[in-house]
């Protein structure tokens, strides 16, 4: 189920939205990076690595979300890491007692039963400023950012050419902004975008956590794409966006409806903080 991008790194793609899982090969084992969805998958996916001999010696997850977050027990129990803040949210929704309920409104009703939330969000947050992975591999540098939801990370495995996006760069999903508790949500996600441009110089293999890995010309294509959807969105223009609309791949005629949710609270909050007093 294992598909090579790059030497010694590896994706599965989640029947659930594209979800892409990525295992890198380190010295002792594998780093496990957003694992995926369904639990059939997780197991699959656990089973793979027994059989390639490749015991999961570290986890990641690249953000808060849910669909991020998810682990199998056959998996084992490795270390599981996020950034600090992406780990303070986490702790945050697992300190609700209701919190497997909430998640599990934000689960499509036809996956729901099908994802296993005993081990969500069971990560260590890295020291705020550690910039790479702890583990026995090539080096991981954490891109941490604050587009698309709190301590957001991407990654950059330079030696192998390996930008791994976490929910942005994707080919079917537009940018979706943290509209929750941000001050400027529009310049954090161009913040990041920049970040995001100034590591991508000699990658050649861009892996969104939604969509299709991409070569090398796509990793400026789509960090364009992505900026130019952010202006429109930020200047209330009508967006030309292909992932939007009738262009929008087959199964992803939701994504409108994400945009039009994002333009109608952009356009709120900026009623808001123009309204005197
Ligand atoms: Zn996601």
């Amino acid at each position: 189920m294992l598909r090579q991008v790059a030497e010694g790194v590896l994706i599965h793609q989640s029947e659930f939205c594209q979800s892409n899982a990525v295992v890198v090969h380190g010295r002792a084992g594998v780093l496990v990076i957003d694992p995926g969805v369904l639990g059939s998958e997780l197991a699959d996916l656990a089973d793979d690595l027994r059989e390639l001999g490749q015991p999961v010696v570290a986890g990641f997850s690249t953000h808060p979300h849910w669909d991020h977050l998810l682990w199998h027990a056959r998996l084992g129990a490795a270390p599981r890491y996020g950034t600090a803040r992406c780990a303070a949210t986490v702790q945050d929704l697992l300190s609700d007692a209701n919190w497997q309920a909430r998640i599990a409104q934000a689960i499509p009703p036809d996956i729901a039963g099908q994802v296993p939330l005993d081990l969500l969000g069971l990560i260590t947050g890295l020291p705020a400023g550690m910039t790479q992975i702890p583990w026995d591999g090539p080096d991981v540098r954490i891109i941490e950012h604050q587009a698309h939801a709190p301590g957001h990370a991407a990654l950059l495995i330079e030696e192998r050419g390996v930008l791994i996006a976490g929910d942005m760069l994707s080919d079917v999903l537009i940018p979706m902004l943290n509209l929750n508790d941000t001050a400027d949500p529009i310049e954090d996600y161009l913040a990041a975008l920049r970040l995001l441009e100034g590591a991508a110089g000699d990658v050649e293999v861009v892996v969104p956590g939604h969509g299709s890995a991409g070569g090398a010309d796509q990793v400026h294509a789509r960090i364009d794409q992505d900026r130019a959807y952010v202006h429109a969105l930020r200047d209330a223009q009508v967006s030309s966006d292909p992932r939007v609309g009738p262009s929008a791949q087959d199964g992803w005629d939701w994504v409108a409806g994400v945009h039009a949710g994002q333009l109608q609270r952009l356009a709120r909050r900026s009623e808001r903080d123009s309204t005197p007093g």
